[in-house]
Protein backbone atom coordinates (compact mmCIF):
# COMPACT_ATOMS: atom_id res chain seq x y z
CA UNK A 1 0.00 0.00 0.00
CA UNK A 2 2.06 3.19 -1.23
CA UNK A 3 0.13 5.55 0.86
CA UNK A 4 -0.87 3.44 3.94
CA UNK A 5 0.74 5.45 6.55
CA UNK A 6 -0.31 8.74 5.45
CA UNK A 7 -2.35 11.55 7.37
CA UNK A 8 -5.03 12.39 5.47
CA UNK A 9 -4.43 15.93 5.72
CA UNK A 10 -1.13 14.90 3.84
CA UNK A 11 -2.83 12.81 0.90
CA UNK A 12 -2.20 14.24 -2.75
CA UNK A 13 -5.71 15.22 -3.61
CA UNK A 14 -7.01 16.42 -6.86
CA UNK A 15 -9.66 17.77 -8.42
CA UNK A 16 -10.24 17.58 -12.78
CA UNK A 17 -12.58 20.33 -13.39
CA UNK A 18 -12.95 24.19 -12.31
CA UNK A 19 -16.35 24.83 -12.52
CA UNK A 20 -18.63 25.38 -9.37
CA UNK A 21 -18.32 21.86 -8.31
CA UNK A 22 -14.42 21.49 -8.82
CA UNK A 23 -13.95 25.23 -7.08
CA UNK A 24 -16.54 24.30 -4.37
CA UNK A 25 -14.41 20.99 -3.32
CA UNK A 26 -10.98 23.27 -3.38
CA UNK A 27 -12.71 25.34 -0.68
CA UNK A 28 -14.19 22.80 0.96
CA UNK A 29 -10.97 20.75 1.68
CA UNK A 30 -8.96 23.72 2.34
CA UNK A 31 -10.96 24.53 5.04
CA UNK A 32 -10.70 21.35 6.51
CA UNK A 33 -6.70 21.74 6.41
CA UNK A 34 -6.28 19.51 3.14
CA UNK A 35 -4.85 20.98 0.01
CA UNK A 36 -6.04 19.93 -3.21
CA UNK A 37 -4.73 21.58 -6.61
CA UNK A 38 -7.62 22.20 -9.56
CA UNK A 39 -6.63 21.18 -13.00
CA UNK A 40 -9.22 22.85 -15.79
CA UNK A 41 -9.01 22.44 -19.43
CA UNK A 42 -9.95 26.05 -20.21
CA UNK A 43 -7.46 28.77 -20.44
CA UNK A 44 -9.57 30.81 -18.44
CA UNK A 45 -12.22 29.99 -15.01
CA UNK A 46 -15.49 31.09 -16.43
CA UNK A 47 -19.34 30.47 -16.38
CA UNK A 48 -22.09 31.34 -18.60
CA UNK A 49 -24.58 34.23 -17.65
CA UNK A 50 -27.03 33.01 -15.46
CA UNK A 51 -28.56 33.16 -12.43
CA UNK A 52 -28.75 30.64 -9.55
CA UNK A 53 -31.00 30.07 -6.42
CA UNK A 54 -28.73 29.13 -3.78
CA UNK A 55 -30.75 26.88 -1.30
CA UNK A 56 -30.49 26.93 2.19
CA UNK A 57 -28.17 23.55 2.80
CA UNK A 58 -25.50 25.09 0.76
CA UNK A 59 -25.39 28.41 2.46
CA UNK A 60 -25.02 26.36 5.57
CA UNK A 61 -21.57 25.23 3.93
CA UNK A 62 -20.80 28.58 2.41
CA UNK A 63 -21.06 29.55 6.47
CA UNK A 64 -18.53 26.36 7.81
CA UNK A 65 -15.96 27.48 4.78
CA UNK A 66 -15.67 31.27 6.14
CA UNK A 67 -16.84 32.52 2.60
CA UNK A 68 -20.79 33.24 3.59
CA UNK A 69 -19.84 37.11 3.60
CA UNK A 70 -18.26 37.19 0.80
CA UNK A 71 -21.08 35.25 -0.81
CA UNK A 72 -23.46 37.65 0.91
CA UNK A 73 -21.38 40.88 -0.94
CA UNK A 74 -22.87 39.40 -4.70
CA UNK A 75 -26.27 37.94 -4.05
CA UNK A 76 -29.57 38.86 -2.49
CA UNK A 77 -32.06 37.38 -0.25
CA UNK A 78 -34.91 35.82 -1.97
CA UNK A 79 -38.07 34.69 0.30
CA UNK A 80 -40.46 33.01 -1.63
CA UNK A 81 -40.73 32.12 -5.83
CA UNK A 82 -43.75 32.55 -7.98
CA UNK A 83 -45.43 30.17 -10.61
CA UNK A 84 -47.61 32.51 -12.80
CA UNK A 85 -50.09 31.46 -15.86
CA UNK A 86 -50.12 33.94 -18.86
CA UNK A 87 -49.11 37.37 -17.75
CA UNK A 88 -50.15 37.44 -14.54
CA UNK A 89 -52.03 35.07 -12.57
CA UNK A 90 -50.30 33.44 -9.63
CA UNK A 91 -50.75 30.01 -9.53
CA UNK A 92 -48.24 29.32 -6.81
CA UNK A 93 -46.58 32.07 -4.25
CA UNK A 94 -44.05 29.64 -2.05
CA UNK A 95 -41.78 30.43 0.20
CA UNK A 96 -38.36 28.39 -0.36
CA UNK A 97 -38.20 25.34 1.60
CA UNK A 98 -36.00 25.39 4.58
CA UNK A 99 -34.72 21.36 4.55
CA UNK A 100 -32.30 21.82 7.66
CA UNK A 101 -32.44 22.06 11.11
CA UNK A 102 -31.98 25.81 11.58
CA UNK A 103 -35.74 27.82 11.25
CA UNK A 104 -33.98 30.93 10.30
CA UNK A 105 -32.47 29.71 7.09
CA UNK A 106 -35.99 30.09 4.99
CA UNK A 107 -34.58 31.72 2.45
CA UNK A 108 -32.40 31.40 -0.77
CA UNK A 109 -29.91 33.36 -2.83
CA UNK A 110 -29.79 34.60 -6.06
CA UNK A 111 -26.78 35.25 -7.64
CA UNK A 112 -24.78 34.95 -11.07
CA UNK A 113 -23.11 31.62 -11.75
CA UNK A 114 -19.97 33.59 -12.70
CA UNK A 115 -20.13 35.82 -9.44
CA UNK A 116 -20.12 32.37 -7.68
CA UNK A 117 -17.78 31.14 -9.47
CA UNK A 118 -15.55 34.15 -8.72
CA UNK A 119 -15.74 33.87 -5.20
CA UNK A 120 -14.92 30.57 -4.73
CA UNK A 121 -11.94 30.99 -7.17
CA UNK A 122 -10.94 33.57 -4.96
CA UNK A 123 -10.26 31.44 -1.68
CA UNK A 124 -8.12 29.04 -3.81
CA UNK A 125 -4.39 29.97 -3.52
CA UNK A 126 -3.49 30.99 -6.88
CA UNK A 127 -1.02 28.13 -7.06
CA UNK A 128 -3.29 25.53 -6.62
CA UNK A 129 -4.82 26.35 -10.13
CA UNK A 130 -3.60 25.12 -13.22
CA UNK A 131 -5.56 26.07 -16.25
CA UNK A 132 -5.19 24.87 -19.57
CA UNK A 133 -4.39 21.51 -18.48
CA UNK A 134 -6.89 19.02 -20.44
CA UNK A 135 -7.05 15.49 -18.81
CA UNK A 136 -6.96 12.55 -21.59
CA UNK A 137 -5.96 9.56 -19.73
CA UNK A 138 -6.83 8.29 -15.77
CA UNK A 139 -4.45 5.18 -15.08
CA UNK A 140 -6.41 3.62 -11.71
CA UNK A 141 -3.35 1.91 -9.78
CA UNK A 142 -5.82 0.77 -7.05
CA UNK A 143 -4.20 2.81 -4.30
CA UNK A 144 -3.24 5.92 -6.36
CA UNK A 145 -4.00 7.03 -10.10
CA UNK A 146 -1.77 8.92 -12.46
CA UNK A 147 -3.14 11.65 -14.27
CA UNK A 148 -2.72 12.37 -18.29
CA UNK A 149 -2.62 16.13 -20.07
CA UNK A 150 -2.99 16.97 -22.94
CA UNK A 151 -0.39 19.44 -22.39
CA UNK A 152 2.00 16.21 -21.78
CA UNK A 153 2.14 16.72 -18.00
CA UNK A 154 1.43 13.76 -15.47
CA UNK A 155 0.62 13.63 -12.16
CA UNK A 156 0.10 10.78 -9.39
CA UNK A 157 -2.50 11.66 -6.88
CA UNK A 158 -3.90 9.32 -3.56
CA UNK A 159 -7.49 10.91 -4.75
CA UNK A 160 -8.83 12.24 -7.79
CA UNK A 161 -12.09 13.91 -7.67
CA UNK A 162 -13.68 14.20 -10.67
CA UNK A 163 -15.63 17.56 -11.34
CA UNK A 164 -15.17 17.30 -15.15
CA UNK A 165 -19.04 17.95 -15.93
CA UNK A 166 -22.16 15.87 -17.45
CA UNK A 167 -19.89 14.13 -20.38
CA UNK A 168 -17.23 13.10 -17.71
CA UNK A 169 -13.95 11.55 -19.10
CA UNK A 170 -12.89 10.24 -15.81
CA UNK A 171 -16.43 8.35 -15.39
CA UNK A 172 -15.96 6.88 -18.42
CA UNK A 173 -12.73 6.03 -18.36
CA UNK A 174 -12.54 4.69 -15.05
CA UNK A 175 -16.12 3.40 -13.54
CA UNK A 176 -19.33 3.43 -15.84
CA UNK A 177 -19.55 4.94 -19.45
CA UNK A 178 -22.83 6.89 -19.53
CA UNK A 179 -24.24 9.79 -22.20
CA UNK A 180 -26.22 12.52 -21.87
CA UNK A 181 -29.63 12.13 -21.88
CA UNK A 182 -31.93 14.40 -24.26
CA UNK A 183 -35.02 16.14 -22.24
CA UNK A 184 -36.77 17.14 -25.90
CA UNK A 185 -36.35 20.82 -24.67
CA UNK A 186 -34.11 23.46 -25.34
CA UNK A 187 -33.29 26.32 -22.99
CA UNK A 188 -32.61 29.79 -24.58
CA UNK A 189 -30.96 31.89 -21.95
CA UNK A 190 -30.04 35.76 -21.83
CA UNK A 191 -29.23 38.58 -19.33
CA UNK A 192 -30.97 41.63 -20.02
CA UNK A 193 -31.74 44.83 -17.84
CA UNK A 194 -34.28 45.23 -15.29
CA UNK A 195 -35.76 47.65 -17.40
CA UNK A 196 -35.65 45.46 -20.16
CA UNK A 197 -37.87 42.75 -18.41
CA UNK A 198 -41.03 45.29 -18.71
CA UNK A 199 -42.37 44.55 -15.37
CA UNK A 200 -42.44 40.85 -15.65
CA UNK A 201 -39.64 41.04 -13.23
CA UNK A 202 -38.63 43.73 -11.08
CA UNK A 203 -35.74 44.16 -8.05
CA UNK A 204 -37.62 42.48 -5.08
CA UNK A 205 -35.68 39.34 -5.31
CA UNK A 206 -38.22 37.14 -6.48
CA UNK A 207 -37.75 34.62 -8.86
CA UNK A 208 -40.89 34.37 -11.17
CA UNK A 209 -41.95 31.20 -13.39
CA UNK A 210 -44.56 31.86 -16.76
CA UNK A 211 -46.33 28.85 -17.57
CA UNK A 212 -48.11 27.71 -20.73
CA UNK A 213 -48.62 24.02 -20.53
CA UNK A 214 -44.88 22.76 -19.70
CA UNK A 215 -43.35 25.36 -21.66
CA UNK A 216 -42.13 28.10 -19.14
CA UNK A 217 -40.62 31.41 -18.77
CA UNK A 218 -38.20 32.12 -15.81
CA UNK A 219 -36.90 35.67 -14.77
CA UNK A 220 -34.91 35.84 -12.23
CA UNK A 221 -33.98 39.15 -10.57
CA UNK A 222 -29.71 39.77 -9.81
CA UNK A 223 -30.17 42.58 -7.84
CA UNK A 224 -26.35 43.97 -7.32
CA UNK A 225 -26.54 44.25 -11.58
CA UNK A 226 -29.94 45.76 -11.70
CA UNK A 227 -30.29 42.33 -14.52
CA UNK A 228 -32.77 39.45 -14.83
CA UNK A 229 -31.77 36.35 -15.72
CA UNK A 230 -34.25 35.37 -18.72
CA UNK A 231 -34.61 31.83 -19.66
CA UNK A 232 -37.28 30.43 -21.81
CA UNK A 233 -37.85 26.73 -21.91
CA UNK A 234 -39.70 25.35 -24.87
CA UNK A 235 -39.42 21.85 -26.56
CA UNK A 236 -37.06 22.06 -30.18
CA UNK A 237 -34.53 19.47 -32.27
CA UNK A 238 -31.52 18.40 -30.26
CA UNK A 239 -27.83 19.79 -31.53
CA UNK A 240 -24.95 19.93 -28.81
CA UNK A 241 -25.32 23.72 -29.95
CA UNK A 242 -28.11 24.89 -31.56
CA UNK A 243 -28.66 27.91 -33.99
CA UNK A 244 -32.13 29.34 -33.39
CA UNK A 245 -33.90 32.49 -35.45
CA UNK A 246 -35.75 35.27 -33.43
CA UNK A 247 -38.38 33.69 -35.74
CA UNK A 248 -37.96 30.36 -34.58
CA UNK A 249 -38.13 31.76 -31.14
CA UNK A 250 -40.91 33.54 -31.28
CA UNK A 251 -42.97 30.91 -32.95
CA UNK A 252 -42.10 28.46 -29.63
CA UNK A 253 -43.98 30.96 -27.41
CA UNK A 254 -47.07 32.27 -29.09
CA UNK A 255 -48.50 31.04 -25.73
CA UNK A 256 -47.71 33.38 -23.07
CA UNK A 257 -49.20 37.01 -23.07
CA UNK A 258 -48.05 39.69 -24.91
CA UNK A 259 -45.44 40.92 -22.54
CA UNK A 260 -43.15 38.31 -22.20
CA UNK A 261 -43.21 37.88 -26.33
CA UNK A 262 -42.37 41.71 -26.31
CA UNK A 263 -39.28 40.73 -24.14
CA UNK A 264 -38.28 37.79 -26.32
CA UNK A 265 -38.64 39.89 -29.03
CA UNK A 266 -36.53 42.65 -27.85
CA UNK A 267 -33.91 40.53 -26.70
CA UNK A 268 -30.88 40.50 -28.99
CA UNK A 269 -29.73 37.05 -30.39
CA UNK A 270 -26.39 37.81 -30.17
CA UNK A 271 -26.83 37.44 -26.31
CA UNK A 272 -28.97 34.67 -26.40
CA UNK A 273 -27.36 31.38 -25.39
CA UNK A 274 -29.10 28.38 -26.56
CA UNK A 275 -28.38 24.64 -24.64
CA UNK A 276 -29.82 21.39 -25.16
CA UNK A 277 -31.42 20.30 -21.57
CA UNK A 278 -29.76 16.85 -21.02
CA UNK A 279 -29.20 14.45 -17.81
CA UNK A 280 -27.83 11.69 -16.61
CA UNK A 281 -29.80 8.13 -15.51
CA UNK A 282 -28.65 7.39 -11.96
CA UNK A 283 -25.06 6.44 -11.96
CA UNK A 284 -24.52 3.41 -10.22
CA UNK A 285 -20.77 3.59 -9.01
CA UNK A 286 -19.17 7.14 -8.10
CA UNK A 287 -15.94 5.69 -6.95
CA UNK A 288 -13.34 3.54 -6.77
CA UNK A 289 -10.50 3.47 -4.36
CA UNK A 290 -9.26 6.97 -5.33
CA UNK A 291 -11.17 8.06 -7.65
CA UNK A 292 -14.53 9.69 -7.01
CA UNK A 293 -17.18 11.90 -8.93
CA UNK A 294 -19.22 15.01 -7.86
CA UNK A 295 -21.48 17.56 -9.20
CA UNK A 296 -22.78 16.75 -12.56
CA UNK A 297 -20.05 13.92 -13.20
CA UNK A 298 -22.63 11.70 -10.80
CA UNK A 299 -25.86 13.25 -11.30
CA UNK A 300 -26.16 15.60 -13.69
CA UNK A 301 -30.15 16.66 -13.42
CA UNK A 302 -32.26 19.00 -15.44
CA UNK A 303 -32.65 22.52 -14.16
CA UNK A 304 -36.31 22.22 -13.56
CA UNK A 305 -35.84 22.54 -9.46
CA UNK A 306 -32.47 24.92 -9.53
CA UNK A 307 -30.89 21.48 -7.97
CA UNK A 308 -27.46 21.15 -10.07
CA UNK A 309 -25.11 23.39 -8.67
CA UNK A 310 -26.74 23.51 -5.04
CA UNK A 311 -25.83 19.54 -5.04
CA UNK A 312 -22.54 19.94 -6.56
CA UNK A 313 -21.67 22.67 -3.55
CA UNK A 314 -23.14 20.35 -1.17
CA UNK A 315 -21.49 17.21 -2.54
CA UNK A 316 -18.21 18.98 -2.04
CA UNK A 317 -18.70 20.00 1.61
CA UNK A 318 -19.84 16.45 2.49
CA UNK A 319 -16.90 15.01 0.47
CA UNK A 320 -14.29 17.32 2.59
CA UNK A 321 -16.02 16.21 5.75
CA UNK A 322 -15.70 12.79 5.14
CA UNK A 323 -12.46 12.65 4.60
CA UNK A 324 -11.07 14.87 7.59
CA UNK A 325 -13.42 12.26 9.52
CA UNK A 326 -12.11 8.95 8.28
CA UNK A 327 -8.49 6.60 8.37
CA UNK A 328 -8.30 5.84 4.46
CA UNK A 329 -9.47 7.45 1.65
CA UNK A 330 -11.66 4.25 0.78
CA UNK A 331 -13.70 4.27 4.01
CA UNK A 332 -14.31 8.29 2.94
CA UNK A 333 -15.30 7.63 -0.36
CA UNK A 334 -17.73 4.66 0.84
CA UNK A 335 -19.41 7.30 3.59
CA UNK A 336 -19.87 9.96 1.23
CA UNK A 337 -21.57 7.69 -1.59
CA UNK A 338 -24.08 6.97 1.46
CA UNK A 339 -24.82 10.24 2.39
CA UNK A 340 -24.93 12.07 -1.28
CA UNK A 341 -26.30 9.14 -3.38
CA UNK A 342 -30.07 9.34 -2.06
CA UNK A 343 -30.67 12.93 -1.85
CA UNK A 344 -29.23 13.65 -5.41
CA UNK A 345 -31.17 10.82 -6.47
CA UNK A 346 -34.31 11.86 -5.72
CA UNK A 347 -33.44 15.39 -7.18
CA UNK A 348 -32.49 13.79 -10.81
CA UNK A 349 -35.94 12.38 -10.36
CA UNK A 350 -37.68 15.25 -9.52
CA UNK A 351 -35.31 17.51 -12.09
CA UNK A 352 -37.31 15.78 -14.43
CA UNK A 353 -41.02 17.08 -13.54
CA UNK A 354 -41.23 20.49 -15.94
CA UNK A 355 -43.30 23.50 -13.84
CA UNK A 356 -46.74 23.77 -15.49
CA UNK A 357 -50.24 25.43 -15.51
CA UNK A 358 -51.25 22.09 -12.82
CA UNK A 359 -48.77 23.22 -10.84
CA UNK A 360 -49.51 23.04 -6.84
CA UNK A 361 -45.90 23.69 -5.80
CA UNK A 362 -43.03 24.69 -6.63
CA UNK A 363 -41.07 22.23 -4.36
CA UNK A 364 -42.05 18.76 -4.91
CA UNK A 365 -38.87 17.79 -2.92
CA UNK A 366 -40.96 18.87 0.54
CA UNK A 367 -43.34 15.63 0.03
CA UNK A 368 -39.99 13.70 0.62
CA UNK A 369 -38.22 15.20 3.76
C1 LIG B 1 -27.89 28.40 -17.45
C2 LIG B 1 -27.87 27.47 -16.29
C3 LIG B 1 -28.65 27.74 -15.18
C4 LIG B 1 -28.57 26.92 -14.05
N1 LIG B 1 -29.31 27.21 -12.97
C5 LIG B 1 -29.13 26.51 -11.82
C6 LIG B 1 -29.79 26.88 -10.62
O1 LIG B 1 -30.61 27.80 -10.55
N2 LIG B 1 -29.49 26.18 -9.49
C7 LIG B 1 -28.59 25.16 -9.50
O2 LIG B 1 -28.33 24.60 -8.43
N3 LIG B 1 -28.01 24.75 -10.64
C8 LIG B 1 -28.24 25.41 -11.80
N4 LIG B 1 -27.62 25.01 -12.96
C9 LIG B 1 -26.82 23.78 -12.97
C10 LIG B 1 -25.43 23.99 -12.46
O3 LIG B 1 -24.87 25.17 -12.97
C11 LIG B 1 -24.56 22.78 -12.77
O4 LIG B 1 -25.19 21.63 -12.25
C12 LIG B 1 -23.21 22.94 -12.12
O5 LIG B 1 -22.56 24.06 -12.65
C13 LIG B 1 -22.34 21.70 -12.31
O6 LIG B 1 -21.05 21.98 -11.90
P1 LIG B 1 -19.87 20.96 -12.16
O7 LIG B 1 -18.67 21.65 -11.63
O8 LIG B 1 -20.24 19.62 -11.66
O9 LIG B 1 -19.77 20.80 -13.74
P2 LIG B 1 -19.38 21.88 -14.89
O10 LIG B 1 -19.88 23.23 -14.52
O11 LIG B 1 -19.82 21.27 -16.15
O12 LIG B 1 -17.80 21.93 -14.81
C14 LIG B 1 -17.00 20.92 -15.36
C15 LIG B 1 -15.62 21.51 -15.62
O13 LIG B 1 -14.75 20.46 -15.99
C16 LIG B 1 -13.94 20.88 -17.05
N5 LIG B 1 -13.48 19.70 -17.79
C17 LIG B 1 -14.24 18.83 -18.51
N6 LIG B 1 -13.47 17.91 -19.08
C18 LIG B 1 -12.19 18.18 -18.71
C19 LIG B 1 -10.94 17.58 -18.99
N7 LIG B 1 -10.84 16.51 -19.81
N8 LIG B 1 -9.83 18.09 -18.43
C20 LIG B 1 -9.90 19.19 -17.60
N9 LIG B 1 -11.07 19.82 -17.32
C21 LIG B 1 -12.20 19.31 -17.87
C22 LIG B 1 -14.86 21.78 -17.86
O14 LIG B 1 -14.14 22.65 -18.72
C23 LIG B 1 -15.61 22.52 -16.76
O15 LIG B 1 -14.96 23.69 -16.37
C24 LIG B 1 -27.72 25.79 -14.08
C25 LIG B 1 -26.98 25.50 -15.23
C26 LIG B 1 -27.05 26.32 -16.33
C27 LIG B 1 -26.23 26.01 -17.56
Amino acid sequence: MRFKNKKMTDSKVVIIGGGIGGAAAAVALKAKGIRADVYEQAPVLKEVGAGIGVRPPTVNFFKKWGIYEDIEKVSARSEHMEIIAGDDQVLVKEAWPVLTENKSDAYARLIHRADLLDTLIAHIPEDQLHLNHRLTEVIDHGVYAEVKFANGKTIEADLVIAADGIRSPIRNQVLNRHEPVYSGYLAHRALISTRAALGMASQDNVLRIYVDGDNSVYFMPLEGRDQVSVDVTVPGKFARRPEVTKKELMESITGFGPNIQKVVENMDMKQVVTRPLCDLEHVEEWSTKCVTLIGDAAHAMLHNQGQGANMAIQDSGELAETIAESVTIEEALQKYEEKRKPITRLYQDLSRLFPTDKAETAFPEKAHF
